[in-house]
């Protein structure tokens, strides 16, 4: 068996961050009672739904998705979005124009941008032939200033979900963070990595509530990870970063069932992949873990124009590198895939 390394996580995270005492809201310093007049935030006191501020600690929330995910309230973030929990990340482990971090290649746009946008050089690895994880090569990428390792499961835009003992290996050998971004893992029989999370200290499994949950104009992703690390997110997060009515929303919303969506979502992939690779157009139908299908086809271009002249529209995937002539199609409704079909099936 390989040795599993010990990690120092306090050593990945940028010394500022390290000193940081957080920003006190006027309600961090109310520790409960029995107020009924509130005069601390210099907020309006006409009544109105949205007068009051937040729960900059999102309590309410955090515990109905600590339930939900049976994972503790202090392994838990919630960000404006995954896309808050990328940056974040960044920004707590990565010195800008110094550190790097390593990224599969094809994958999320995201972690390029967050990257771009810290300063923090991002050492792509293209994916194998067949889209496997080229995990020695991952690990050799690697030097005393990467902090950071971005693996996404199933991967956006091929599909694919990477088998969980490799996604735990690579936590244990990686001498930094491992995020692994798990937004399409409610499509995947692979499963969610969360149930090993008390077992790798540098692991951060990142979730969303814009897919399969079918909140995406809530703005909701999550974060979980070890208290140590969720804490330090809870320092550079801006103090009242989910909204209100976000909030409420969400917690009413999460007692929903899904799962007939998700099961019909499922349906149609098996029927889909069948009809797609039927199609003369369509060269190859990549296998998938998620809620879209990564086709190659004769002319990516032409077939993507042809698409939006009927009044469809897929994600062009033909400039990205590992991806020419393919384009990204997203499962629909029973009633969309079938003028999906049937449209292409005209071409
Ligand atoms: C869609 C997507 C997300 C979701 O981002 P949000 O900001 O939570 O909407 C995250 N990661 C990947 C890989 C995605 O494809």
């Amino acid at each position: 068996m390989k040795s599993v390394m010990q990690h120092d996580i306090f050593s990945y995270v940028r010394p500022n961050i390290l000193s940081l005492a957080p920003y006190s809201t006027a309600r961090d310093d109310y520790k409960g009672g029995d107020i009924s007049v509130w005069l601390d935030a210099n907020e309006s006191p006409y009544e109105n739904g949205v007068n009051r501020y937040p729960d900059p600690h999102q309590k309410a929330l955090k515990t109905v998705l600590s339930e939900f995910k049976d994972i503790p309230m202090d392994q838990i973030f919630v960000g404006n979005g995954s896309d808050e929990a990328i940056d974040l990340v960044f920004r707590i482990f990565c010195r800008p124009g110094i550190d790097n971090a390593i990224a599969i290649a094809p994958s999320y746009g995201m972690y390029a941008v967050a990257a771009a946008i810290n300063n923090v050089a991002l050492r792509e690895v293209q994916l194998n032939e067949n889209f496997s994880l080229p995990l020695e090569k991952m690990l050799a990428m690697s030097d005393e200033r990467t902090k950071l390792m971005w693996v996404c499961s199933p991967n956006n835009p091929t599909g694919n979900a990477f088998p969980r003992e490799q996604l735990e290996s690579l936590a244990d050998s990686f001498d930094g963070m491992l995020v692994v971004d798990e937004a399409y893992v409610d499509f995947s029989d692979e499963g969610t990595l969360l149930d090993v999370l008390h077992r790798h200290q540098n692991l951060i499994v990142l979730q969303t509530l814009s897919k399969a949950w079918g909140m995406a104009g809530l703005r909701l992703g999550m974060a979980f990870a070890s208290p140590v690390v969720i804490n330090l997110f809870a320092q550079v997060k801006y103090p009242y970063n989910i909204n209100a009515p976000t909030q409420t929303e969400i917690i009413r919303r999460l007692r929903e069932d899904i799962s007939g969506q998700i099961a019909e979502i499922k349906e149609q992939r098996q029927l889909l992949a069948v009809a797609l690779s039927e199609l003369p157009c369509i060269k190859k139908v990549y296998p998938t873990d998620a809620n879209f299908f990564l086709v190659r086809v004769d002319d990516a271009n032409f077939l993507y124009d042809v698409l939006v002249s009927k009044g469809i529209i897929v994600r062009n995937r033909a400039h990205v590198k590992g991806c020419e002539g393919c384009v990204r199609i997203t499962i629909g409704t029973p009633k969309e895939n079938l003028r999906l079909i049937e449209t292409l099936q005209q071409l």
